[in-house]
């Protein structure tokens, strides 16, 4: 059962990697924010159209690996419709359930996003997984500069 689910999860990560959400620019978009974890080299741009405080559209340019990629496609899909504090809600539980500080994973909380809970079992690759969410943060709170997971 377990073995079952592990393999839906990584055949979601293939999928999104392959074949990734968004990705495009936006153009005139509201907010756009580079984001790079070095430690992987994974790097991206994130756009957001905004409606007041609704995220109404999402996109990144960039490159990294699969889970880096599977992890901003699936929070691009993710985000566009809500709020930038249910935004930013998903960020936390996100961030608690990747880095194994959640007591428990509220899987219906994260929804698709569970596919990436995995990651906690490999410290090395959970910035790869929250880079994303980062650039969103930072996106979130109007920043313009550039972020990295290693400041
Ligand atoms: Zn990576």
């Amino acid at each position: 059962m377990f073995e079952d689910l592990r393999d839906l999860y990584q055949e979601v990560i293939f999928d999104h990697n392959r074949n990734p959400r968004n990705f495009r620019v936006i153009d005139n978009a509201d907010r756009k924010v580079e984001g790079f974890n070095p430690l992987c080299g994974d790097r991206l741009t994130l756009f957001l159209k905004m409606d007041g405080d609704t995220i109404t559209d999402a996109s990144f340019q960039g490159s990294g690996c699969a889970i880096s990629t599977a992890s901003v496609s699936l929070m691009t899909e993710i985000i566009k419709g809500k709020t930038e504090a249910e935004a930013e809600a998903l960020f936390k539980t996100f961030h608690e359930m990747t880095t194994g500080k959640a007591e428990d994973i509220q899987l219906e909380a994260v929804g698709k996003l569970a596919v990436l809970a995995g990651v906690r079992e490999y410290p090395a690759r959970v910035k790869c997984a929250t880079l994303a969410w980062h650039t969103l943060d930072a996106a979130l709170k109007n920043e313009t500069q550039a972020i990295s997971t290693e400041e």
